[in-house]
Formats: structure tokens, sequence, C-alpha cells
């Protein structure tokens, strides 16, 4: 799948998240590097790929990528599996309990939300040919459609199928969110 998808699918996953979980109060700043951090996770797992727009939004991120491959395997191999899921959940919790001595923000909320990004991209790809390895390092590759990357079947189905999902959501959801909005105001 394209970044731009996986930027869809995880604030779709976490669209669903927040209607369906009672979410603790938050500020404006954790709600804000919430999102973030969702979209952060959402692109994630293709670090395994020197090329992924991941390393574009770091400075010399290209360079990095090619440097750490070698460790990661071939693309789609541990970086998109639930060992390397429960990996990024552990190391990027040690990164923000460091932060979080500087910076005063709800660190377990931007946790959770990073790993809703991580988990879409998971499942948006399982959608595509080429299939997910959940169970690394057993290969086996699990995939519920045939979708190539970029293909009209990403661009006329998948895409337009999240976008319905989230219309549908806050057109339903609405009192849920103007709630959370006020827990902003107030
Ligand atoms: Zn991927």
């Amino acid at each position: 799948m394209t970044s731009r998808t996986h930027d869809l699918g995880s604030f779709t996953l976490l669209n669903l998240f927040i209607i369906s979980q009672s979410l603790p109060k938050m500020s404006i700043v954790t709600a804000f590097m919430a999102i973030m951090a969702c979209f952060l996770g959402g692109l994630f797992p293709d670090i395994d790929k020197p090329s992924s727009d991941v390393w574009d939004k770091i400075p010399g991120g290209s360079l990095i990528g090619r440097l750490i491959q070698p460790f990661l395997g071939a693309h789609r191999h541990f970086s998109h599996s639930i060992v390397g899921l429960i990996i990024y959940g552990l190391l990027f919790k040690l990164l923000l309990d460091y932060l979080g001595k500087f910076i005063l923000v709800d660190m377990t909320v931007i946790w959770a939300s990073f790993m809703i990004g991580v988990l879409s991209h998971l499942i948006l790809d399982s959608l595509t040919k080429e299939g997910v390895p959940w169970l690394f390092p057993i290969d086996i590759h699990f995939k519920v459609m045939n979708i190539k990357t970029g293909s009209w079947g990403e661009k006329l189905i998948v895409f337009p199928g999240l976008i319905i999902i989230n219309l549908f959501l806050i057109y339903t959801y609405y009192p849920t969110y103007l709630n959370l909005l006020h827990n902003f105001i107030n």
C-alpha cells in the first residue's frame, strides 16, 4: 500500500478506537501528538525499505534506512509481524519514558496511538498480494485480498472505502467527537 493509504488507514483505526473506548481526559497537546504518533506508526513497519516515506521525513533518512536494512531482513519480514509489533512497542515505550522526563504530555496515550498506527499498517498490507508474515519467523504470508500497491484496486476500492468508513463513523458518532472537543475547550 502507498503511504497515502497507510496515513488514511491509521486515521481510520484511530477513529474506530475513539468511538469504541472511553478515552482518558487529555490536553490538546497530547491529542495532537497522539495523532502524529499514529501517522508515524502507520508508516513505521516500512522502515525495512530504504526508499520508504518514513525515511524521507528524516534528514539523511535514506542513508540510515540503507544502513539498518540488513538487520531487519528483506522487505516485509520481521518488520511486518507480531514479533516486530511487540519489539517496536517496547522500544517506543522506552523512548517515550525517556522523553516523558522533559515533555509533559500523556505518554500512554501517545504510545497507544503509535501502536494503533503500526497495527493498521499490518492490517492494510494484509490486503495486498504479497501478504504479511504475521507469525514471522514462520514464513507464511497471510493475505485476505490480492491488491497490488498503487493499483486501481488500492485507488478505487481501498482508499475510497476508508474514506467512506471515516465519514460514516464521524456522522454516526458525531456526539462522541463533540464531547471530545468539549474536553479540550473546558
Ligand atoms: Zn508495509
